[in-house]
């Protein structure tokens, strides 16, 4: 039987979590995906009036398969958590079952288990401000829509991940050394994030024989980090003083969560690997 991949944290072809989905699909996955609610209907619209088509091509000239799309907001656990003006948002009112237990509830209803969770979402509404300036609860909801939503979706997902299943998340080296610019405890939630793919390694590895690893993903011009604001030049700086002087390819981060993914990385847990094109291994630029 093929692998079933649950990937949170869609809502355009441009991000890592399409290029993620495109190499699972190619891989012989069945994709299944978790969009932001306030994102959805306009995912779900461009999706059926072809708009991604193109984006949808795989190597061997096929269309990747969506085999359902599912609303989520990673924030929240189950409806106790979410707040009254949130419920009746119209943005919300619309979708339903969207709490991360919910959508767990959903996918086991639907289709029984995965093998594959990747977590392709962050957010912190401060994330333009210096670290220094950061409010308290700035800070704490870059941590809950950026570290714990990754924690809040294994937690619900590995009771129906079949065991030898994996889990991936995508982190940043302002997790670890100095980016200026990547605010608002962005760069906090990051090394939580990194922190916690041990220790949830160990302890999903323990119970439930699953793998959990973060990608170290180079500069890409996503949605979001086009929100941050100094995209451009951390792409010209990777350019000029990576290892590898090449555009780093959102594929290229697709095709390494594949490898992850898979039975080739069988004995991998535990792990931060790096795809961004040998940048953080340079001490200066040059
Ligand atoms: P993206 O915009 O494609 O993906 C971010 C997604 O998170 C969006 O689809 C957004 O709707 C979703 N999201 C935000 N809050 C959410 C919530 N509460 N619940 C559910 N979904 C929510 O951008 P991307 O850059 O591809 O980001 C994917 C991952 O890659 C993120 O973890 C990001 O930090 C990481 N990353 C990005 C870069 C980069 O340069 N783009 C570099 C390293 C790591």
């Amino acid at each position: 039987r093929g692998k079933r991949a649950f990937i949170a944290g869609i809502a355009d072809d441009n991000g890592y979590g399409w290029a993620i989905a495109k190499s699972l699909a190619a891989a012989g996955a069945e994709i299944l995906i978790g969009t932001w609610v306030p994102a959805l209907n306009i995912f779900e619209t461009s999706l059926k009036r072809g708009k991604f088509d193109e984006s949808r091509v795989l190597p061997d000239g096929s269309l990747m398969n969506i085999t359902k799309v599912y609303a989520l907001d990673a924030v929240y656990d189950n409806l106790e958590d979410v707040p009254e003006d949130v419920k009746t948002n119209k943005r919300y009112a619309g979708a339903s079952n969207w709490t991360v237990q919910e959508v767990a509830e959903s996918v086991r209803n639907d289709f029984g288990s995965i093998d594959i969770l990747v977590h392709s979402l962050a957010n912190g509404p401060e994330v333009s401000k210096p670290l220094l300036e950061t409010s308290r609860n700035g800070y704490l909801a870059a941590m809950s829509a950026s570290s714990y939503s990754f924690v809040s979706l294994l937690k619900h997902f590995v009771p129906i991940m079949n065991p030898g299943g994996a889990s991936i998340s995508l982190t940043y080296i302002a997790s670890e050394r100095i980016i200026p610019g990547y605010g608002g405890g962005m760069s906090s939630a990051k090394s939580a994030l990194q922190s916690d793919t041990r220790v949830l390694a160990f302890e999903a590895g323990r119970r439930h024989k699953i793998r959990v690893n973060t990608i170290s993903a180079g500069p890409l011009g996503s949605r979001a980090a086009k929100a941050i604001g100094f995209i451009d030049m951390m792409i010209d700086y990777s350019l000029a003083n990576a290892p590898l002087q090449k555009e780093l390819l959102a594929d290229e981060v697709g095709n390494a969560a594949a490898f992850l993914a898979s039975p080739l990385a069988s004995a991998i847990t535990g792990t931060v690997l790096y795809v961004d094109n040998g940048l953080h291994a340079m001490g200066v630029g040059v």
